[in-house]
């Protein structure tokens, strides 16, 4: 491991061991949740290249980050994705990058990510049913996710999916996502909507909340807890009776903001010390204007140290970020 600076902790305590890099705002698929139907993309020329998100991990793995995670938008729209991979597991190791993914490019990029090595892709997937991919993504794509995963599970790659349950939209498909884990071996992580949509048209009434999602699998075997790391987000849990896990990212009715580990870069080199701040601090100009390493790292302390205690979503002073999940990072 790399000798550290210092490390990225905040007034509450918590120190920052995962990074986020959002490579790009852009995606093929405008899921509702997420993002509005007809974004206003960020100017390319706003966007960092990968030398330059390679220079800003390495600041942040020089303050003590172990794990990066690449997500979006979505990533696999950036050519060639596997060469920031192979920079990012030269940086902090093959097993400790992550990418979560739509899936809709995997079955093209799977081997060449592997061989990068990636070990592990998160695949984002809401629901066997193409009609209902059609309502929630507003665009096809259901056989060419599944293809994606097909051809990543090929290559050598864990699966791991992300659902993200809707009430009144796909909450009837908990059940069969729960078989997927448990059949299939992959490990299902189920997602609280949480107030990052494109349309600000979040509602409490929406989210289905994890309590429910646990009763509902367990109506497909007996669940037992798998114990987890603190600052993962999703507590695990494994069937009794079945191989496969499944988690609860239970963000709005059960947040974990006490044990967050991460911090997250924009497309544009905002550095967020939060899903839900209202305020960046902005990496790319000093970066772009010739900044030393140790200035760098200097904002990200800086940054990092101000970070408050949590949301408040549901209390009379939250405020959706202005920016969708698109860009900011998922
Ligand atoms: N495009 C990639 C994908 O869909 O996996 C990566 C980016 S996406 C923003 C990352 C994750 O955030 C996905 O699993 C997505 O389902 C989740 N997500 C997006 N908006 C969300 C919301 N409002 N609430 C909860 N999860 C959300
Ligand atoms: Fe695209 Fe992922 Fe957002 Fe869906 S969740 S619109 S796939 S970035």
């Amino acid at each position: 491991m790399m000798e550290h600076a210092g490390d990225l902790r905040d007034g509450f305590g918590r120190v920052a061991r995962r990074l986020r890099l959002s490579v790009t705002d852009r995606c093929n698929l405008r899921c509702v949740y997420c993002m509005p139907e007809n974004p206003r993309w960020m100017p390319r020329d706003s966007v960092l290249s990968f030398e330059e998100f390679l220079r800003l991990a390495r600041a942040a793995v020089g303050l003590g980050v172990r794990r990066v995670r690449v997500t979006g938008g979505e990533p696999l729209v950036r050519k060639d994705l596997h060469v920031l991979v192979r920079g990012l597991a030269d940086l902090v190791g093959p097993g400790a990058v992550g990418l979560t993914t739509n899936g809709y490019f995997l079955a093209r990029q799977a081997r060449s990510l592997s061989e990068a090595g990636l070990r592990t892709v998160n695949v984002s997937l809401d629901t066997l049913v193409p009609a209902t991919f059609r309502r929630m993504a507003r665009r096809d794509g259901l056989r060419q996710t599944l293809e994606g995963i097909q051809a990543a599970e090929d290559s050598g790659l864990r699966i791991k999916l992300n659902m993200v349950v809707m009430a009144g939209v796909n909450e009837g498909e908990v059940p069969a996502f729960g078989r997927l884990a448990r059949e299939r071996g992959w490990e299902v992580r189920f997602i609280e909507y949480m107030p990052l949509d494109g349309d600000h048209a979040w509602e409490r009434g929406k989210v289905y909340p994890a309590a429910r999602i646990r009763e509902d699998l367990g109506r497909v075997g007996p669940l037992v807890p798998l114990g987890s790391d603190p600052s993962d987000p999703a507590s695990l849990w494994g069937f009794a009776d079945g191989v496969g896990k499944v988690g609860f990212i239970a963000s709005v009715t059960e947040p974990f903001c006490e044990h967050c580990d991460r911090v997250r870069i924009t497309a544009d080199g905002k550095l967020r010390n939060c899903l839900f701040s209202t305020a960046e601090t902005d990496l790319r100009g000093p970066l772009r204007s010739g900044a030393s390493d140790e200035e760098l790292a200097a904002i990200m302390l800086d940054a990092v140290a101000l970070k408050g205690p949590g949301h408040a979503i549901g209390l009379a002073g939250f405020r959706q970020p202005a920016r969708a999940m698109n860009a900011i990072g998922g």
